[in-house]
């Protein structure tokens, strides 16, 4: 360790190295709580420049790194479980540049989400990537998994956000890509090679994202639903006739974990199976009549039993609770957790028959829906029995992950629909990529990081 410390001061001062057992679990792990964490140390680079000196410095003596941001990922991506180096983009969280014309925003890759949207409203504009885990999740770390969030349904996911990137590779080369350009036909962009590559091409080291207009006044309504059928004939009434800017759905076992866990009362009386909590532009009266319409149209043709159009701010941040809550409700009962997607016209089959798979299997097993309904996107939950160990349940749920994943290919799906697959879905990847894209991948991995120091051992191994 002393001759490891000695050789990293030749490039880092002794303030950007860390070795404390406590620090190596903390920095050495994500959300994710099922793997054992042997971090080496972990260090704090504060520029491109340093990241390069330490790629070239592990390529010499063969040391394996893991990029590191905000560490709220879900799949285990910036677990160290290996002795590797962490590297912490913590301290690289610099907005460099805002351009009013361009109306883009250029920061260091470690810029903490909510820090960019507020500078974005500062500005007058608008950055729509959002979700719970904002206050502490990176820029680079949300570029690393192509992250998605609340708002996809209207704005899409952070790939449609980026306009310029800069990288330093395995090989240790710093490429600036992009550079804020709208138009640029000069041959394949390699920003896509970057942008869901969770860390094994690449640290993702500036960020320029581009912005939108602040939208204009949205409203949020809380619907109960009796059938899961049901949701989709309310998700298509709303788009096609108002401007959705999201659309999540969460399970009544889910919304009553939120309440125990945040002791709040119940929305509905009687509950149903299912909530949906949406929001709409509302800009005029005009459009604030069309949604009432929807609204009751969805009452009259029974897609809905209940529901609330929100009064204030208050109740439209009761109202996301419900939905946002649910992933720290549910943390104490050690869930299994996953993360899928197929076409939205092809959700009520695919959780009919993941529901048919998983009973017949598990009776006894609680499962807890929610998500991204709205994209297709589905969080699966299923909650550790009592009495059973945690070691025994994730062995089972091993199980678990093959019977859903035969189900995600039979609908032509993806394993991961915004975590990534890190280390938790590394042995499904061929349900959802053919082996020529795997291959694809794998030689891109071998050109960017030639000595394979680079996250090694996420999403898939060589
Ligand atoms: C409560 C909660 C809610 C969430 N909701 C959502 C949601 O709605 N939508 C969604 O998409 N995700 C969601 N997530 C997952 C997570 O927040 C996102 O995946 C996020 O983008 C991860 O960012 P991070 O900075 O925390 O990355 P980390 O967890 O630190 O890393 C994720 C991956 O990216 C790599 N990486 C990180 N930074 C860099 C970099 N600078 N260069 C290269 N590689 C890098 C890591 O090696 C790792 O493979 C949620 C998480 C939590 C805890």
């Amino acid at each position: 360790m002393k001759d490891f410390e000695t050789s990293l001061r030749s490039i880092l001062r002794a303030d950007q190295i860390k070795t404390d057992p406590k620090e190596r679990d903390y920095y050495g792990r994500d959300w994710t709580t099922y793997f054992e964490i042997k971090a080496s140390a972990i260090v704090f680079p504060e520029s491109t420049e340093e990241i390069q000196k330490l790629v070239l410095w592990a390529r010499h003596n063969k040391i394996p790194l893991v990029p590191s941001g905000g560490r709220t990922g879900l799949s285990g991506g910036a677990c160290a479980t290996q002795n590797e180096l962490v590297v912490s983009l913590e301290r690289m969280n610099q907005i460099l540049n805002f351009n009013k014309l361009d109306q883009t925003l250029l920061c260091q890759a470690g810029t903490i989400t909510e820090q960019l949207q507020k500078k974005a409203h500062a500005e007058g504009l608008y950055f729509p990537i959002d979700f719970a885990a904002r206050g502490s999740s990176h820029i680079g770390g949300n570029v690393a998994t192509n992250a998605g969030g609340i708002k996809v349904v209207k704005y899409g996911m952070t790939r449609n956000w980026i306009v310029g990137l800069t990288v330093v590779t395995g090989r240790g080369d710093i490429i600036k890509i992009n550079q804020g350009l709208i138009k640029n036909a000069t041959g394949p962009n390699l920003l896509h090679h970057f942008i869901g590559s969770e860390g094994i091409y690449g640290f993702i080291t500036e960020v320029e994202v581009k912005l939108t207009q602040i939208p204009p006044r949205t409203q949020t309504l809380l619907l109960s639903v009796s059938k899961l059928s049901n949701i989709m004939q309310c998700y298509q009434a709303f788009k096609e006739n108002t401007e959705l800017h999201a659309f999540e759905f969460f399970s009544d076992i889910a919304l009553k974990k939120v309440l125990e866990h945040k002791k709040k009362s119940a929305p509905f009386d009687p509950p149903q199976p299912f909530y949906i909590v949406l929001e709409v532009e509302s800009p005029h009266e005009l459009a604030e009549t069309k949604i009432m319409e929807v609204f009751e149209l969805c009452l009259e043709q029974g897609w809905i039993q209940d529901g609330f159009l929100a009064q204030s701010s208050e109740q439209t941040k009761l109202f996301w609770s419900y939905r946002e809550d649910i992933s720290e409700s549910l943390a104490p009962f050690s869930p299994y957790k996953n993360d899928i997607s197929v076409r939205i016209s092809k959700v009520p089959d695919f959780l009919n028959s993941v529901n048919e798979v998983l009973s017949r299997h598990y009776p006894q097993w609680t499962i807890v829906w929610f998500g991204h309904i709205g994209d297709g996107n589905l969080h699966i939950n299923i909650l550790r029995p009592d009495g059973v160990t945690k070691e025994d349940f994730f062995k089972q749920c091993q199980n678990v992950d093959r019977l859903l994943f035969e189900v995600v290919a039979k609908f032509e799906g993806a394993i991961s629909a915004e975590h990534g697959v890190g280390l938790t879905k590394k042995p499904f990847l061929q349900h959802s990529k053919s082996v020529a894209e795997i291959e694809a991948l794998k030689a891109l991995k071998t050109w960017y990081d030639p000595d394979y120091i680079l996250n090694p051992g996420k999403v898939f191994d060589l």
